[in-house]
């Protein structure tokens, strides 16, 4: 177990060519304090969860004082924003401290967000607002227990720091967890600056480091293409299956490893509304719920452009070629799934849709009635989901189908409500929860923000003292606007 002073630092993506990076020191706050601590991630760097209650903590986190062995910076790179290329990206307001070795021989990139301004913070403070690192804190780990790759948050460390938003608010630092922090925007910078060098030196170091699996392939760069555009599609359906809405899809947002990465005004689903907006200043819905899927090839194909000069044309048209098949693939399994499917057969996709249909006209709530499709027996009867339809007739005549592809396959109902609540949370992160935790913490209570991480971290399982946590959001929390200001 390693202690604040003894964390194992190796720091790989500081010994690449300095024009890839600004060495930059945080700028820490008068009066740190911790706002919350998650022993689960202090585990993944090995660290003693004790390390909590060391007075060094805050400084540390709260970036008054540089951890020993880390290498602060700023990682440069650009990106494609509601479809624009903007040259002037990069760590504007967090900071790559280091890469961290665990026992275990995996590496986890430490980042603290909010630590101030770099020489790419364009006009912002450099700075993050309690309620952003709130909401990605427990957003984070709340898709990581989903099971859904996700980058992992520490700490998130408080101060009296007043930052200017739409209002004054409190500044705040998130201690993010990642495998990488380099993203599709990393590429496309060093392809859209003409500098073709790097942009292999970098591509090899991506693929030593996170697809080693690759690096003895024949043509190494059209397969790691391959499996980003493989991890991508299957990240979209992830997403789809479990109702979440990223928000600002940008290729600066999204992970080389095919991550879930960067929380800002994301949401899950409350009822099935495919045109879901999450993020109030997507006038367009460019990123709406149901445009995930076709946002992730967009993406794909702005990466394909910047990896052009390492992989023939043709390649990368195959492998994006491939996302589709994948995408349908991983979707369809985990519709499969959530109906508690044991086989196959071609009529579960439109079996599926048609529930999904039922729920969006009925605007019915996504989780809970996945949840509650556990608890229908295969025989005859009145189901309690009924009730939540306002169209009974059309819910019989699909419950019907239902049973009669359940009894087609022998399913048996106990075997089969358990298998469904393995993969149909009954927990999920919704908006008006967060923003409770928000509120709370604001006034200086963050009892909320431990308890939402703790009964997030089973949205799996019944926890009958958290009932009302399952419930439908109450009427003030059902359509909140969350905007990327944070
Ligand atoms: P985001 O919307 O958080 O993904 O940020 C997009 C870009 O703006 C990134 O390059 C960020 O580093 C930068 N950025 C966001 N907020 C700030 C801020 N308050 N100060 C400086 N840069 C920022
Ligand atoms: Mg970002």
């Amino acid at each position: 177990m390693a202690t604040l002073h003894t964390l194992a630092f190796d720091n790989s993506y500081s010994r690449l060519p300095s024009g890839l990076y600004s060495r930059v020191e945080p700028a820490g706050f008068a009066h740190p304090h911790l706002v919350s601590f998650n022993p689960e991630a202090a585990r993944l760097l090995d660290l003693e969860p004790e390390c909590a209650h060391n007075p060094d903590f805050v400084a540390f986190f709260g970036g008054q004082k540089l951890l020993p062995g880390s290498a602060p910076l700023a990682m440069k790179y650009t990106g494609h924003q509601f479809g624009v290329y903007n040259p002037d990206l990069g760590d504007g307001r967090g900071l790559l401290l280091g890469e961290v070795v665990n026992a275990q021989g995996e590496t986890w990139d430490l980042h603290l967000k909010g630590a101030g301004k770099t020489p790419y913070s364009r006009f912002g403070d450099g700075r993050a607002v309690l309620r952003s690192c709130i909401r990605e804190y427990l957003g984070s780990e709340a898709m990581h227990h989903l099971g859904i790759p996700s980058t992992r948050a520490l700490c998130i460390v408080g101060s009296d720091e007043p930052v200017l938003r739409e209002k004054t608010e409190r500044g705040a630092m998130l201690l993010r967890l990642a495998d990488t922090h380099i993203r599709f925007g990393h590429f496309e910078w060093l392809f859209h600056s003409n500098q073709p060098e790097l942009l292999k030196t970098l591509a090899d170091f991506v693929i030593t480091k996170h697809f080693p699996e690759l690096a003895d392939e024949h043509d190494r760069y059209t397969a790691f293409f391959r499996e980003i555009v493989r991890r991508t599609a299957r990240l979209m359906a992830f997403w789809q299956l479990v109702g979440f809405a990223h928000g600002v899809m940008n290729t600066d947002n999204f992970s080389i490893t095919g991550a879930t990465f960067d929380y800002g005004p994301f949401g899950f689903l409350d009822v099935y509304e495919p045109g879901f907006i999450c993020n109030h200043s997507d006038y367009n819905g460019r990123y709406a719920w149901n445009q995930q899927p076709s946002v992730g090839l967009w993406n794909l194909n702005a990466l394909a452009y910047a990896l052009s000069g390492l992989i023939e044309k043709d390649a990368l048209v195959a492998a994006l070629q491939g996302y589709e098949g994948e995408f349908l693939g991983a979707y369809g399994t985990g519709l499969r799934q959530k109906l508690g499917l044991r086989t196959e057969r071609p009529e579960d996709h439109q079996l599926a849709a048609d529930f999904l249909e039922l729920l969006a006209r009925n605007n019915a709530d996504y989780t809970r009635s996945f949840r509650a499709l556990a608890h229908v027996g295969s025989a005859e009867g009145r189901s309690p989901l009924r009730d939540d339809f306002l169209d009974r007739e059309a819910f019989d005549a699909w419950l019907r189908r239902y049973r009669e592809r359940l009894h087609a396959e022998g399913s048996d109902d106990r075997e089969r409500a358990a298998f469904m609540n393995s993969v149909n949370p009954k927990y999920i992160l919704r908006n008006y929860m967060a923003q409770i935790a928000i509120d709370k913490a604001e006034d200086g209570d963050y009892g909320e923000i431990e308890k939402l991480r703790m009964l997030l971290t089973r949205p799996f399982d019944e926890q009958p003292e958290n009932e009302a946590y399952a419930a439908l959001p109450p009427d003030w929390g059902r359509h909140l606007e969350i905007s990327c200001s944070s």
